[in-house]
């Protein structure tokens, strides 16, 4: 079953029926709704390989058309291109021609499918003290356009916070009053089914980490990391004059999560935003956009920064996190 037909088909788009090829696939485990798909969950998470390893979870979550499958691509590239550890892994960008794959990006059957979806194929690396976990990467995607469309949406950005040990939250341009409402929106949604257990003191939740893309205040703050950091304290700064509501929200974002970080990014190009000829080749991409774009993939998937779930201090084997998917899901299904 893992001959070279499925493997080309698989380049085409997703399907469920494509599961098992070798490089893998975008597949949905949870829909629009909120509901588990729970065979396919469980055919990723119970691979022999992978079912009794501790688990690193990365949720890209956030609005349609911001760039987020196209950020995942190049983690998928990093995971790929850097699987046997050792030489050329600090070129894993290149070579410039190559087509962006993966997770399907400005186009195919998920972009316009709210709900979250998984890389069939889990990633076994190694922590820096030798331990094998498994990497698991996660698309969650929605809109917040009206109220029926909240209600799913709050679900589906609810279960991705509860279940990944890393939500990047992708927004445009720079953190506005409007994302953060929707955080808090959505982390008070993930609170309530998480509160039963929740031991006191312990921020529920791990990390979050902000993109901002095309971000252009570079005056203010450079791109990057450092940049980054020292925008959202400025963002998340709370000021004795401020409206008691948005002291609230961060107050809100700064107890839930154990660590809070940020990248502001380049612009990609507007050969890489208007020309549908692109097919991601980093030699379309402004010049200025990759090394940010490495470093930003870096922070997040390095050996020394993989972060394994944990749930009241306990890491999670894929077995567990199986379990949890299951729990989390009944309960907002109830
Ligand atoms: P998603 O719906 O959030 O997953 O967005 P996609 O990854 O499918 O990308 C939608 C479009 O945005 C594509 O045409 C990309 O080339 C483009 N894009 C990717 N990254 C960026 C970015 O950082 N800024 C802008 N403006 N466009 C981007
Ligand atoms: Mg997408």
């Amino acid at each position: 079953k893992q001959d070279a037909s499925s493997e080309d088909a698989a380049k085409d788009d997703s399907d469920s029926s494509m599961v098992d090829v070798p490089r893998g696939a975008p597949v949905q485990v949870i829909d629009n709704d909120g509901m588990l798909v729970e065979d396919k969950l469980q055919d990723i998470l119970m691979a022999p390989d992978v079912q009794d390893k501790k688990v690193v979870l990365i949720s890209v979550a956030g609005a349609f058309r911001k760039g987020k499958s196209f950020f995942l691509d190049f983690m998928l590239r990093y995971l790929h291109k850097t699987a046997d550890g050792g030489a050329g892994a600090d070129k894993w960008l290149g070579p410039g021609e190559e087509a962006l794959t993966g997770f399907s990006w400005r186009g195919g059957k998920e972009r316009e499918t709210t709900g979250i979806w998984m890389w069939s194929r889990p990633f076994i690396r190694a922590l820096p003290s030798g331990e094998e976990v498994a990497v698991l990467l996660m698309d969650t995607q929605g809109t917040f356009d009206n109220e029926t469309s909240m209600k799913g949406n709050c679900t589906v950005f609810a279960l991705s916070t509860l279940l990944s040990s890393v939500q990047v939250y992708n927004v445009m341009t720079a953190v506005q009053e409007d994302d953060l409402q929707h955080l808090h929106l959505f982390t008070e949604y993930s609170l309530q089914v998480y509160e039963g257990g929740h031991q006191k003191g312990v921020p529920p939740f791990q990390n979050l980490t902000f993109l901002v893309r095309d971000w252009s205040h570079v005056d203010s703050h450079p791109w990057g990391n450092e940049g980054g950091a020292a925008y959202l304290n400025g963002v998340l700064a709370q000021k004795p004059d401020q409206h008691p509501e948005l002291k609230q929200v961060r107050e809100h974002v700064h107890s839930c999560f154990e660590k809070l970080d940020c990248h502001l990014m380049p612009h990609p190009g507007f050969e890489a935003t208007e020309d549908p000829a692109f097919d991601g080749r980093t030699s379309m991409l402004r010049p200025a956009f990759l090394p940010v774009l490495k470093a930003a993939v870096e922070s997040i998937l390095s050996p020394d920064k993989l972060v394994v779930k944990k749930v009241n201090e306990e890491e999670l084997t894929a077995t567990a996190l199986l379990c949890y998917f299951k729990a989390y899901t009944a309960l907002y299904a109830a």
